[in-house]
């Protein structure tokens, strides 16, 4: 078993690719689509963002071209893993009518690929951790995650750059990977004269260090291990945003009538967007179709939002008509009932919701606004 860091060359990671789908994994990673980095397949790693970065504030994204051939050289995209384990329209069940008129239901099976995620980052895996506790920690486990989630690959990349909208130093969640992945890459790129590019790696499971220790490789030394952690380091030292959340769960419980949530009201388009991109936030809604005929009818399950009017409609009404209402649901469960529901904050600092906000509403500006002016 090969425990302690290794280093291997962009040739190791397309070894890593081969390896893990000679053994039957769907790889899926970063890629440029439509003008942004998304999760989808990737077969090597010239399908990886090959020398591009992000440049992200609040309802700005927009990619730019680096001076060098960095794969992992920019912070989290508008999508997350979820789309994989938690997808946004999922079958339930499908219904036919039988020769004799009776009904004959099919449950959907909970069957999925074996998944393997390649440059999952820190702030990633805690919003994965997050999901387990919220789609399996119960006593009705979803057995769509679950088939997804078992078995699941986690390749882990540290972050040696920031975001503009990334505060995960803040929620404690990164930006180096510390636990629940197979193996760990940092991406190192020297400067000068024989300059080097190469990934420190290490595993954090059996699995992985059975798959490193197939790879081409040579022992990590000193060096480069204090080359990878300034390169986090610096990633550390250069978020974009800050959140303080000492007492933050108190705070917001104090505060249901601040006036703020009235300003941030004003602005919100109650769009969703910042729901859909949030790699925690889970709702969703069922949804019954049938065909013209009656022969066939089928039930979906689809992400839903709670800024939506439907999502708290209860016989005549919702219980959720204002803005203000549904903005303030939205950021007090983040970071103060889901702390309470399921012993942890609900936000991870990846900063997607302040960037794919269309009026730019920005979670770490709302929290200081109450904070600096609170009721109690
Ligand atoms: S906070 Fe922004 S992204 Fe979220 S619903 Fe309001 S306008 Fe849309
Ligand atoms: S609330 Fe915003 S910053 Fe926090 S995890 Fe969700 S999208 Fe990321």
């Amino acid at each position: 078993m090969v425990r302690s860091p290794a280093t291997i060359d962009r040739d190791g990671l397309d070894a890593l690719l081969g390896a893990l789908r000679r053994r039957g994994f769907e790889t899926i990673g970063p890629t440029v689509r439509d003008g942004a980095i998304v999760y989808d397949g990737i077969a090597s790693s010239d399908d990886l963002p090959v020398g591009w970065t992000d440049v992200q504030d609040g309802g700005t994204y927009r990619l730019e071209r680096r001076e060098d051939d960095a794969l992992f050289g920019y912070a989290v995209g508008p999508h997350s893993w979820k789309r994989y384990l938690h997808p946004p329209e999922l079958t339930l069940w499908r219904a036919r009518r039988g020769a004799e008129g009776e009904l004959e239901v099919s449950e959907e099976p909970p069957e999925a690929p074996a998944y393997a995620f390649v440059g999952v980052r820190s702030c990633e895996l805690h919003a994965i951790a997050i999901q387990d506790e919220v789609m399996t920690g119960g006593a009705y486990p979803d057995p769509f995650y679950a088939a997804r989630r078992e078995g699941a690959f986690l390749v882990a990349v540290n972050c040696t750059v920031a975001g503009g909208t990334c505060f995960c130093v803040s929620m404690e969640t990164g930006p180096k990977a510390e636990s629940g992945f197979d193996l760990a890459l940092t991406e190192v790129i020297e400067e000068g004269e024989g300059a080097r590019h190469y990934f420190v790696c290490e595993a954090g499971t059996e699995r992985g260090a059975e798959l490193l220790a197939e790879l081409p490789r040579s022992d990590a030394g000193a060096g480069e291990l204090a080359a990878a952690e300034a390169g986090v380091a610096g990633a550390a030292a250069s978020q974009g945003r800050v959140m303080e959340t000492e007492g933050i769960k108190e705070l917001l419980y104090a505060n249901y009538e601040h006036p703020r949530w009235d300003e941030v009201s004003e602005r919100c388009l109650t769009c969703g967007n910042c729901t859909m991109v949030c790699p925690t936030c889970f709702c969703t809604t069922v949804e019954d179709s049938g065909d013209l005929a009656g022969e066939s009818a089928e039930r979906t399950r689809r992400w839903d939002s709670c800024f939506t009017m439907d999502f708290s409609y209860i016989h005549g009404g919702s219980v959720r008509s204002s803005a203000r209402s549904r903005y303030r649901q939205w950021m007090t469960h983040k970071l103060a009932t889901w702390i309470d529901q399921f012993g942890t904050s609900g936000c991870v600092g990846c900063g997607r919701c302040i960037t794919w906000c269309p009026v730019a509403i920005d979670i770490t500006e709302e929290v200081a606004a109450i904070r600096a002016d609170a009721l109690d």
